[in-house]
């Protein structure tokens, strides 16, 4: 290849230079000289150029800087060079040329149908085009210079870091990466890269992305649905063939290559004539002819195949043509089942002869012929008759009307009502037969009438067989249909289905009906830290509880995933609705054995009551309270109103608002205060966040955190808060050393990305580790299994505190196996300090059991000199709260702390705690 900007400098077109060696473009070198100066290029480190000096043809001289990278594939093979040269200091001319084609290339970029980006060695965006902008929903001036990793997930990080890391060995295979647009939306591309030199000679990649959403979901959508007729294909127990027109065989099933005793390789690529029976083969061609030219959609085909041992094999196919995009068959269908037992059988019914009553005689078939005069009898039973169905010809004396007996009166009716419409003679029909110890057998029937010559119904003869196995198979899959394999409860289709049963049924009675939708509080937390198996189990148990705790008229199911749904019918009051949830939340409320772990687990429950007008909206309405419930603190029920539809989309609106925030540099980090009991003096801040929205105001972490949990947002918040507050810790400890940060992080951030966060927080910082301390809440701490993350920060010398102490589950003996440092007394204990003795009595307790396993005790939400007096008796050693300071913005701090060193003795708020000489308090 010669690219344009070669032209230039060369002075000659492509054709002229292409197939040639390279010796051509530099009159007065020999060939050698020139190959063995590429293989000398090809060997540098491939940012040390040659430099020489270029006489062009025109007379221009120019100084050219040149690069050789030897080139690989993606298949591995490698071979040949790419050579850059760039000319040093570019002639006007060159510029000039360069700068018309400029322009034609920018419309060429700017109008591409792809995403086109530069990306330099740090996978920092140098160049993006409009489309790439608006496939991921930011502008342009926002993506140049930021780095790309920001519009990936991690994932795929890996695969375009590789991707650009290879812009050395030419153009790379295409790889589908998927996008993170700027709503949190995910776009999936195809991506190629290529090298492309920049102004200083530095290679970078140019990666194309073209949008390939749409074409993923559709694939994926094809591939359930493949997956799906695959099973039955596989499974089926009927042959079922796909074949060109010409009826050659290009997919088979296991079940047709069991009839015809050929394997599936052997099969495909013969036609159906090839194992045809020779007598049969004449007429094949014509009785498909209307299937093959879309005349006709199907034809039933009753032939004679050969086995490959050369035994016949009666079939009936049935064949149609699947037609192409534009209605005319492409390739035909086949359904092909074994009929052999029944053609025999009813051939020897027919002659009668010895040989093949034999045959009957041991079919596993019941062969019959019926008669109805004088009286209705068997004139002939094969011996299934007692085999399968347990009766003997003697059970059935003159005048006992053995067929009543044997298939009851509803079944007689449908034989009756098949005989009437004359689909008797034809199709086969299904009938319950009873055996003789009671027992219902599933049978397929197929009966013709014997008619006398005056036209006269005489008798029915012919072939029952015991269908109980497969009805059981195929009642089997219809529960599966209906029904979620983890719990064996029903699934959301029928459910609906149920719903709307319910709902027809209200129309007559006065009652009310109520859908319950319910979630489970933080399961996520339990599938991420402890694996999918255990929180299988999980959900296992959390639909046996269910189950129990609902009433036995209540339909419990499972729409997937944490959500579960209970469908309530025969209320007389709607508030019966609510009784039950409160049930279901207690029926919740023990801890969960699973795996020697003891797992807590609450959940959300939304209540929906008539009336509703269909199943869709009642569940919708039910998980519109659902939804509430959650956000008003979790482990709850609300019950459904109209109201809270708009109360929905505000959050909703929120969470995207929160999406940008970050951005938009609308969150801030507030101060507050922990200060020695004993020495009095500032020890630490706790960084609290804050979001300072540009309309509705200052809004505090309970009115957020969950919304960004929910809306995956917290790591990336998250790393921002550590980044913050180590930086501007690291800049107060310049005046006022020894101070220590602690920052709050939620359970959704404690997987492997934080320590990565925490380690680059405290590199840019350049904060000690041991300056930091992470406040993990106290279910939290419990919940998460996954302690390696804490420990591992441990050693890093970070100190883990247990924030909101005595409101989670723990005990004693998990706490020592945690790995904390410190635990920090819940405000509700410290503020009810004051009151009775129990109160006193815990965080007493508290404080001792912190000591005893060498743990901190600090003492939250410190409000009244009493309070501080308190605990500070009980021996904690530390406190924060409102007495000292509220939370402050950054640039109040080193006020705060100037005033916290110098106490006012006359302002009783500020209290010289442990200065020598205080009063006592
Ligand atoms: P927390 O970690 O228990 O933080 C202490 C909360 O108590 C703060 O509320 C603080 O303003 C408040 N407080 C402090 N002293 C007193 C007092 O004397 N009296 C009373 N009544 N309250 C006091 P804030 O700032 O609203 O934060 C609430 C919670 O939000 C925090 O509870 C923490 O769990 C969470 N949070 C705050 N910032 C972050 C963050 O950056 N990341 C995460 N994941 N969670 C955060
Ligand atoms: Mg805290
Ligand atoms: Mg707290």
């Amino acid at each position: 290849a010669f690219n344009p900007v070669a032209e230039i400098i060369f002075a000659c077109h492509p054709e002229e230079v292409l197939g040639k060696p390279v010796a051509v473009l530099l009159p007065g070198r020999s060939q050698q000289e020139v190959a063995a100066l590429l293989a000398d290029l090809a060997v540098r480190p491939q940012v040390v150029p040659y430099v020489t000096d270029y006489l062009r043809s025109n007379g221009d001289m120019l100084q050219l800087s040149v690069t050789a990278v030897p080139l690989s594939y993606p298949d591995g093979s490698s071979g040949g060079l790419t050579v850059i040269v760039r000319d040093l200091n570019p002639s006007l001319q060159v510029a000039t040329q360069l700068a018309s084609r400029d322009a034609l290339y920018r419309t060429i970029v700017e109008t591409a149908h792809e995403g086109i980006a530069i990306l330099d060695g740090d996978l920092v965006i140098r160049f993006a085009n409009t489309r790439l902008g608006s496939m991921v929903g930011y502008d342009i001036e926002k993506l140049v210079g930021s780095s790309v990793t920001s519009l990936l997930y991690s994932d795929d990080v890996d695969g375009v870091r590789e991707l650009v890391e290879r812009r050395y060995q030419g153009v790379s295979e295409h790889s589908e990466i998927r996008m993170r647009r700027r709503d949190g939306t995910a776009i999936w591309t195809l991506t190629a890269s290529s090298p492309i030199p920049d102004e200083t000679g530095e290679i970078q990649s140019l990666v194309m992305f073209a949008d390939i959403t749409d074409r993923r979901a559709a694939e994926v959508a094809l591939r359930e649905h493949e997956d799906r007729l695959g099973r039955l294909f596989e499974y089926a127990s009927v042959g079922i063939v796909r074949a060109q027109l010409d009826t050659m065989m290009l997919e088979v099933n296991p079940a047709m290559c069991r009839m015809v005793g050929y394997p599936a390789e052997e099969l495909v690529g013969r036609t159906f004539l090839d194992i045809t029976h020779p007598d049969d083969r004449e007429p094949n061609e014509d009785t498909i002819s209307g299937v093959v030219t879309g005349m006709d959609r199907w034809v039933e085909v009753d032939k004679r195949y050969l086995h490959r041992d050369g035994h016949v094999v009666h079939v009936r196919a049935t064949v149609s043509g699947v037609p192409g995009p534009d209605g005319v068959p492409v390739y035909l269908a086949a359904i092909v089942q074994d009929v052999t037992e029944k053609t025999v059988a009813l051939e020897a019914l027919h002659r009668n002869g010895e040989t093949l009553r034999l045959l009957a005689e041991s079919a596993q078939d019941l062969i019959f012929r019926y008669r109805l005069a004088p009286e209705p009898h068997f004139d002939y039973a094969s011996p299934a008759l007692e085999t399968v169905y347990g009766w003997r010809l003697e059970d059935f004396p003159p005048g006992s009307d053995p067929m009543r007996r044997l298939i009851g009166d509803a079944q007689i009716e449908t034989v009756m009502a098949a005989l009437d419409s004359g689909r008797l003679n034809v199709a086969p029909i299904s009938v319950e037969a009873t055996h003789k110890n009671g027992r219902r057998i599933w049978s397929e029937a197929r009966i013709s009438t014997i008619i006398d010559d005056t036209g006269e119904l005489v008798g029915l003869q012919g072939i029952v067989r015991d269908v109980s196995e497969r009805k059981a198979v195929e009642d089997q899959l219809a529960h599966q249909a209906l029904h979620d394999p983890l719990t064996g409860l029903p699934n959301r289709t029928l459910f609906s289905d149920r719903v709307q049963q319910a709902l027809t049924r209200l129309k007559r009675e006065i009652s009310f009906a109520a859908v319950l939708f319910l979630d489970l509080d933080g399961f996520k937390l339990v599938n991420d830290s402890l694996g999918h198996a255990l929180g299988d189990e999980l959900l296992q148990g959390v639909g046996e509880r269910l189950r129990s705790a609902a009433r036995s008229t209540d339909s419990v199911a499972r729409l997937g995933g944490d959500e579960f749904v209970v469908l309530c019918e025969n209320l007389v009051d709607p508030t019966e609705a609510m009784t039950l949830a409160e049930r279901l939340l207690e029926a919740l409320a023990a801890p969960f054995d699973i795996a020697g772990h003891q797992l807590f687990i609450s959940a959300s429950i939304g209540v929906a009551t008539t009336p509703a007008t269909d199943p869709d909206t009642f569940l919708r309405d039910a998980d519109t309270a659902m939804y509430q419930a959650k956000k008003s603190g979790r482990n709850r029920c609300t019950a459904f109103h109209p109201g809270l539809h708009e109360q929905t989309s505000r959050h909703l609106r929120r969470a995207s608002e929160l999406h940008g925030a970050l951005e938009r540099n609308e969150l801030r980090v507030f101060y507050q205060p922990l200060l020695s009991l004993a020495s009095g003096e500032v020890i630490a801040f706790e960084a609290l966040l804050r979001w300072e929205h540009p309309i509705e105001g200052m809004f505090f972490p309970e009115e957020f955190i969950t919304v960004a949990e929910d809306a995956g947002l917290m790591p990336a918040i998250g790393a921002w808060v550590l980044l913050e507050a180590c930086s501007q810790t690291a800049r107060w400890t310049q005046d006022y050393s020894g101070l220590s940060i602690s920052v709050n992080v939620s359970p959704h951030q404690i997987t492997e990305e934080l320590i990565v966060h925490v380690q680059s927080a405290l590199a840019a910082s350049d904060l000690s580790p041991s300056q930091l301390v992470l406040e993990v809440t106290e279910s939290a701490v419990v919940a998460i299994a996954n302690v390696s993350v804490l420990e591992r920060l441990r050693e890093i010398g970070i100190r883990i505190s247990v924030d909101d102490f005595g409101t989670g589950f723990s005990s004693l003996a998990q706490l020592q196996e945690l790995p904390v440092d410190e635990l920090k007394i819940d405000r509700a204990f410290v503020q009810r300090l004051a009151g009775t003795e129990a109160d006193a009595a815990i965080v007493t307790s508290i404080i001792e059991l912190a000591h005893a396993i060498g743990l901190n005790a600090v003492a939250e939400g410190v409000e009244t000199t009493a309070q501080a007096a308190a605990v500070r008796s009980l021996g904690c050693d530390s406190g924060q709260g409102y007495l000292w300071s509220r939370p402050v913005g950054f640039k109040s701090v080193p006020a705060l702390l100037q005033r916290l060193k110098n106490p006012e003795p006359s302002d009783p708020r500020h209290p010289s705690l442990g200065t020598p000489g205080a009063t006592p308090l």
